[in-house]
């Protein structure tokens, strides 16, 4: 039989707040009343804004909370060829593209438009289709150029490839006795982002790919990410990764 597995994923870009002691210390609880496994990622593939020093202080934090954790701490910096293989699989399977537009040049974009244009949940407009558009010659010869860019998930593509509609279950309370469908859509975050040029990998990739790796069978996390599983279960549909259920607690 396998343990119910929990884990926390600080990103150690700053110091912990009470939500994250919050989530925390209901990973481990969960985990302990479940006689399940809890587990500690440090997420950290921003290797610019994340330091050593603030994971260290990760650690002196949940300690002081009294969380345990197995070991070995999983870091995502450590872990980069995990990704590109995940990635390399959407490359090959053509449900990710290169999309080369600054952030100056989708404003002119839309703004030339002249249209209404969608925004995602976080508030920023949708991904142009124009990229989407280039013939295999244009991207290769830009990519070539070493113009920067980043891929980004054709979620048309993505949709249409998986056929079905994608659901997730997330459970009532924290009880965790019982769980409704909820109906994923990613389609409102548009073509997201999944890789960058220099790193082969995106928040939403190195979750997905962690999540299946470490067997992790209950995400348990802030509010905030609600929306994001959207998106995280249409890569793991893609991937043929295993699907968690989810508790997204109050913030
Ligand atoms: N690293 C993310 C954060 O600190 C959490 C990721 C997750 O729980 O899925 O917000």
């Amino acid at each position: 039989m396998t343990l119910p597995t929990f884990r926390f994923a600080p990103s150690p870009n700053g110091a912990l707040h009470l939500g994250h002691a919050c989530s925390a210390l209901l990973n481990a609880r969960l985990a302990s009343q479940t006689g399940g496994r809890m587990l500690l990622r440090i997420e950290d593939i921003d290797t610019t804004r994340c330091t050593p020093e603030f994971e260290a202080a990760i650690y002196r934090d949940l300690e002081w909370l009294g969380i345990r954790w197995e070991m070995p701490v999983r870091r995502q910096s450590e872990h980069f060829a995990d990704y590109r293989e995940a990635l390399d699989r959407l490359i090959a399977e053509g449900l990710v593209y290169p999309a080369f537009m600054s952030r100056g040049e989708i404003r002119a974009f839309i703004a030339q438009s002249g249209k209404k244009w969608p925004h995602d949940p976080d508030g920023a407009p949708l991904y142009p289709p124009a990229d989407k558009a280039l013939s295999e010659r244009e991207r290769k010869r830009r990519m070539a150029e070493g113009a920067p860019f980043a891929w980004r998930l054709d979620v048309a593509a993505a949709l249409d490839r998986i056929g079905n509609s994608l659901y997730w279950e997330e459970f009532t309370d924290e009880t965790l006795t019982a769980t409704h469908r909820i109906e994923a859509e990613p389609q409102s975050w548009g073509d997201v982002i999944v890789a960058r040029k220099e790193v082969p990998t995106s928040y939403h990739l190195a979750v997905v790919v962690d999540d299946a790796i470490q067997g992790v069978s209950h995400v348990v996390r802030g509010r905030d990410l609600y929306l994001a599983t959207s998106v995280q279960r249409l890569l793991q549909e893609l991937l043929g990764l295993p699907a968690p259920r989810y508790l997204h607690h109050r913030l």
